[in-house]
């Protein structure tokens, strides 16, 4: 039996084996797009390419058959940069948005399609979760937000924006008015403490998340009343106490603490702070340079200086975000800020490196764009969407009634992948940090083929694997699918122009699971998805 050596790391494998087998056999993970395990390898993606020792060049670890003795090495910097740069051909030219542009648009990354999608089909209880996922104080923010998401939303490249904010007041306000508003399921408590100087916006959401990761949080704030710049600064006719009252509570009943008519360096000083927690949050709003030294951190310009990406200020173990890092920002500003430190302080009190790939709505994950539609693209987005325009609430002040919200959201074009949480594209780019304008070409046109009872077919998105033409031929499908095109146009489709429908008859979910992007993905609502 032939034997190898993969990262100096030997292994014996069956004759006829590949070095994608061999690697499997010692646990070592290569990346593949175009590959699936029965099928037989097309070697197109060239995204699992390893070094064979005194060879020249790459080759495909999927389709390089071993021979005894051979030196693979698949974890050097050569062949990285060579994954990297085939993932980057194919996302030249593909075309497609990860998230939608009114996700990117939101300073808290919040997954507003996801959450329009939601009410849209009257599940009220899963929109209230989707909104707190990244935005802690939604009825708030649905009456004083500027709407930075709207001004973002693709829709109104056909008509006016989708009226996001007000859905999510309309979702934020139902849940406050059911007998138990939405709690999230807290961690199991951790033994750390977590001191938030300031109880507006950064440091209520601050602990709103800490607290669901198992910290004690306690907020520290020189006023009688929680809210900070909520409750001091903005008129009651543009946000009533009551709500900003009710969403407080909600936070409160995590078990968040609350130490009011606290000044810290007065009442309580940061030394006695620093004694007492295992971190602190910086979340006092605008502050002068001097107030900033005060903390015993370093200030800037602004206010207190810290590392963007992290949130840490010049004192280990004390991270700011807020007004307190930058004046005159927008309160859903404040709110991320204080979602985003509290990522980092997570990561600091249970002695994890800072972590470069989180979660898909992390600022810092990858997505592919599309930018701007070129001329005929929107008529694919209204294909299934409410040619109806924007509806306003039909009281003065009030928000959406669920008739008026259900109507507005189906006026959503539906701009997020459907695979955005499955695609295997999006997660090789994030591993190898690839850059979708690396290499300069055209995008494709954004096409879409819905004829399909339960998929939809992006053809924008192949990467011209050919598994789904393997998958259609076993499954004996009479007509299937078969490539187009030639070279770098090479792409899918059902021979003689017959629709997706007649193609695939039998394995259409097969070929969906199967395949590596969203060119191929369930319909909304379909049992698969
Ligand atoms: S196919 Fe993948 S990379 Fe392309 S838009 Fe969808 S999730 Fe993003
Ligand atoms: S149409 Fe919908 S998904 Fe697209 S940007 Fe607007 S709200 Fe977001
Ligand atoms: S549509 Fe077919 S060929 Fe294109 S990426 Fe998906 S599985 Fe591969």
């Amino acid at each position: 039996m032939p034997k190898i050596m993969i990262d100096n790391r030997d292994v014996e494998v069956e004759p006829g084996a590949t070095v994608l087998d061999a690697a499997q056999k010692l646990g070592i993970a290569i990346p593949t797009m175009c590959f699936l395990r029965g099928h037989e390898a097309t070697t197109s993606c060239m995204v699992c390419v390893v070094k064979l020792t005194g060879a020249n060049g790459l080759v495909p670890a999927c389709g390089t058959v071993v021979q005894d003795g051979m030196r693979v090495e698949n974890d050097s910097e050569e062949v990285h940069e060579a994954r990297k740069a085939a993932l980057e051909l194919l996302l030249s030219d593909h075309v497609g948005d990860c998230a939608g542009p009114c996700q990117m648009g939101c300073p808290a990354h919040m997954n507003i399609p996801q959450m329009i999608r939601q009410i849209a089909a009257g599940d009220l209880s899963a929109a209230i979760a989707t909104v707190k996922r990244d935005i802690a104080l939604p009825a708030v923010l649905g009456r004083i937000c500027p709407a930075p998401c709207e001004k973002a939303c693709r829709r109104k490249q056909h008509d006016e924006a989708v009226s996001i904010c007000l859905l999510k007041r309309y979702v934020a306000d139902a849940d406050l008015q059911t007998p138990s508003p939405y709690l999230p399921t807290c961690a199991a408590k951790q033994n750390k403490r977590v001191a938030i100087i300031g109880a507006g916006p950064a440091g209520l959401a601050a602990a709103y998340y800490l607290q669901q990761d198992g910290f004690a949080c306690t907020l520290f704030d020189d006023h009688e009343e929680p809210g900070g710049m909520l409750r001091y600064g903005v008129p009651e006719s543009n946000l009533p106490r009551d709500v900003l009252a009710a969403e407080i509570v909600q936070i409160q009943k995590l078990g968040v603490a609350f130490r009011l008519g606290t000044r810290v360096g007065a009442t309580i000083s940061m030394q006695e702070i620093r004694a007492q927690f295992d971190t602190v949050f910086l979340g006092c709003g605008a502050l002068k340079a001097e107030d900033a030294a005060s903390f015993g951190v370093e200030a800037s310009p602004e206010g207190i200086k810290i590392d963007n990406q992290s949130s840490a200020t010049s004192v280990p173990g004390v991270f700011a975000g807020g007004d307190a890092v930058r004046k005159r920002r927008l309160t859903v500003r404040a709110v991320a800020d204080g979602k985003e430190a509290a990522e980092s302080i997570r990561q600091y009190l249970m002695g994890v490196g800072w972590a470069s790939a989180h979660a898909d709505n992390s600022p810092r994950a990858f997505r592919s764009r599309m930018g701007k539609l070129q001329e005929g693209e929107m008529d694919a987005f209204l294909q299934s969407a409410s040619r109806k325009s924007r509806h306003g609430p039909s009281g003065t002040n009030s928000g959406f009634t669920e008739e008026e919200a259900r109507a507005e959201a189906l006026r959503c074009l539906r701009c997020d992948c459907r695979k955005a949480d499955a695609c295997l594209l999006r997660q090789q780019a994030q591993t190898y940090d690839a850059r979708q304008a690396r290499y300069k070409a055209d995008r494709r046109r954004f096409l879409q083929q819905t004829q399909h009872p339960d998929v939809i077919y992006e053809p924008g998105k192949c990467i011209g694997c050919g598994i789904c033409i393997q998958i259609a031929s076993r499954a004996g499908e009479k007509l299937g699918l078969t490539f187009v095109g030639r070279g770098f146009d090479v792409r899918v489709a059902v021979p003689f122009d017959e629709s997706l429908a007649e193609g695939l008859k039998a394995a259409a979910a097969q070929c969906v699971q199967a395949c590596p992007t969203g060119a191929l993905a369930f319909k909304d609502g379909h049992a698969g998805r």
